[in-house]
């Protein structure tokens, strides 16, 4: 029904069309609105269905942002632009890409996160693929309805752990289309070529299970075994179908999202937001911590407080920046701290899941310490004890950085690197403006959530927030462009160093340690370049390509919201 119209070079220049003027305009993907032109409405049959008035995408742009901004509430900002999006995808995404600034927080987090919780209640129509638990028997011929539309990239969740706000059981959906929109919005990724997948295995929110309006299945999650094997039934199905997708995780509970990532990252090309987009953007701030105050790796302490997915994730990486540095896995070690519901983590202590025992601290070190309670070594004694030099957070606990906690960082380095990354806002660990106040302005801040910007002492400090946006679409692009097998340590530190290499923090400290968000276009086109490379260089690509190709190849496979001219 829809052909493609190419020039010598490749460039799509104009689609051809059997459908009718009603289908045309049923698809969001082509549906041009009133830009139809005076040709295509003629050709297309079109007339009668739009107002006589031919517009430019431009003044289009105008009429939405004036609607945008008659909705003063940000969940009916986000119904309105999900409606959009629906009804003429190219203008939902061209608006996007001339406000940035104000979409980003809308379409993802912190909006996306209510628009989650009120998924049932809100709900207008169906977006995405729906795989439940009880229809298992089908999800191979529901994926195949897929598998020849050419999909590049699937972000997949179970809608276990959102955000910050817990299991919203199918209520997630919001979340995979959100992150979409965001690898779309930043990075250029073609929208006829995303899948958003929400698994249903039921869910243990029984504020959910309790309401007749809930839509997803209302039973409690599938567990153990019979998870496992619904995971690896999914995954099956999806090489099979889609054999050079890029596969998105995306908030799973804590200990699946860690062990299906270590499941399958060396059988095809995945990736998990949670764990590895925030690790990389925060040790991005390290590099940029290191290298902006002329410090050395060996001069810096750092500690996690809750040390969870996103918290250990984090560390990870970090660690890997310390090692990359040259210095040794055990010396880097002896630099970390994990903080979680029992104080330090110590290796005496039970129950030690996996994935914090690499950083437990062995208690013979801490006989020096000076404590009260040693079975429970708080944040704050770890921070005096430790002196530690860079905090960071993911706890979900509100204010948990007290004005001792700061003051003590303050008293340990000249410019301490503080991240208080726990989202939504309300559950921030520190407030930005009370961070500068306790630290005399001297603190690197990157927070999870936006904060406005805070005046001190006649200076005004732009908030960094450690926003995932500036690494998963470029490093997705990346991956696409070149066909990557896998996800590699070295594309991460790749990514990680290139947005590092943005950092106004560079340019004199006061400044903020990231880029501002409307830079995120150009920051992951660079990250998607150095990505790419960094697979050819480990032969992880299945394309080959000089430094100069990549580039090309990289700008080939970016998705412009321009309208292609429709003819018959
Ligand atoms: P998680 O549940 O896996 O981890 C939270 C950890 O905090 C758990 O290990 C928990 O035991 C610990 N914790 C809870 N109360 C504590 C207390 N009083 N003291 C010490 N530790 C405590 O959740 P997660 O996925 O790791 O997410 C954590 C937070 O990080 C969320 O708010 C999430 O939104 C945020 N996050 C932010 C970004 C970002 O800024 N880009 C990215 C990912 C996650």
């Amino acid at each position: 029904m829809f052909t493609k119209v190419t020039d010598d070079s490749g460039q799509l220049t104009a689609i051809r069309t059997s459908a009718t003027a009603r289908q045309i305009l049923d698809n969001p993907l082509l549906n041009k609105g009133t830009a139809f032109t005076a040709e295509e409405r003629e050709a297309l049959g079109l007339h009668g269905y739009l107002p006589q008035e031919v517009e430019t995408m431009q003044s289009q742009v105008r009429r939405v942002y004036r609607q945008f901004k008659e909705k003063t509430d940000p969940i009916d900002q986000n119904i309105f632009l999900y409606g959009l999006h629906d009804f003429n995808t190219t203008l939902f995404y061209r608006f996007c890409a001339e406000h940035v600034d104000e979409v980003l927080p809308i379409v993802y987090t912190p909006t996306v996160g209510d628009a989650v919780e009120k998924y049932s209640t809100e709900f207008r129509r169906p977006s995405g693929v729906y795989l439940s638990y009880e229809h298992r028997d089908r999800m191979d011929d529901i994926l195949g309805r897929y598998s020849d539309k050419g999909k590049d990239l699937i972000i997949v969740t179970d809608g276990e752990a959102v955000l910050g706000i817990g299991d919203w059981g199918i209520g997630g959906m919001d979340i995979s289309i959100g992150k979409l929109m965001v690898y779309i919005i930043c990075a250029g990724i073609d929208p006829a070529r995303v899948l958003p997948i929400q698994l249903d295995v039921g869910t243990n929110n029984q504020q959910l299970l309790d309401d007749p309006m809930y839509l997803g299945a209302p039973h409690k999650r599938i567990s153990g075994e019979d998870y496992d094997a619904f995971i690896d039934q999914f995954v099956t199905s999806v090489e099979k179908h889609f054999p050079n997708v890029y596969l998105h995780w995306e908030d799973f509970g804590r200990d699946h999202a860690r062990s299906i990532l270590e499941r399958y990252r060396e059988q095809l090309c995945t990736f998990n937001d949670d764990m590895q987009s925030t690790g990389i953007v925060a040790t991005a701030n390290v590099i940029s911590t290191v290298e902006a105050t002329k410090t050395q790796y060996a001069d810096h302490r750092v500690v996690m407080f809750g040390a969870g997915t996103a918290g250990c994730g984090i560390m990870d990486q970090i660690l890997d920046a310390f090692v990359d540095s040259g210095m040794s896995r055990e010396d880097a070690l002896s630099r970390f701290y994990i903080i979680d519901r029992y104080g330090l983590v110590v290796d005496d202590m039970d129950g030690i899941p996996d994935f914090q025992q690499p950083y437990a601290r062995k208690r013979s070190e801490l006989a020096q310490w000076d404590v009260s309670d040693p079975s429970n070594i708080s944040l704050e004694e770890v921070v005096a004890n430790a002196k530690a030099t860079i905090l960071i957070g993911c706890s979900t606990v509100r204010g948990a950085f007290t004005r001792k906690v700061i003051e003590t960082m303050a008293k340990n380095t000249e410019y301490p690197a503080i991240m208080p990354l726990s989202n939504p806002t309300s559950l921030s660990e520190a407030e930005p403006k009370d961070i500068i106040a306790l630290t005399e302005g001297k603190a690197i801040i990157a927070a999870g959530s936006p904060f406005a910007p805070v005046s001190y002492r006649g200076h005004t400090y732009e908030i960094s927030q450690g926003n995932n946006a500036f690494i998963f679409p470029g490093l997705g692009l990346g991956a696409i462009s070149v066909k990557a097998k896998r996800v590699s340590d070295g594309m991460i530190r790749a990514a990680s160093k290139t947005l590092s290499s943005f950092s106004p923090l560079r340019k004199g400290t006061g400044n903020p340690v990231l880029p501002p968000i409307h830079n995120a276009n150009q920051v992951s086109e660079q990250v998607a370049i150095a990505v790419a490379r960094q697979a050819i260089a480990e032969g992880l690509s299945a394309i080959n390509a000089t430094d100069d190709q990549v580039e090309q190849l990289v700008a080939a496979n970016r998705w412009l919201p321009n309208y292609v001219p429709l003819t018959r």
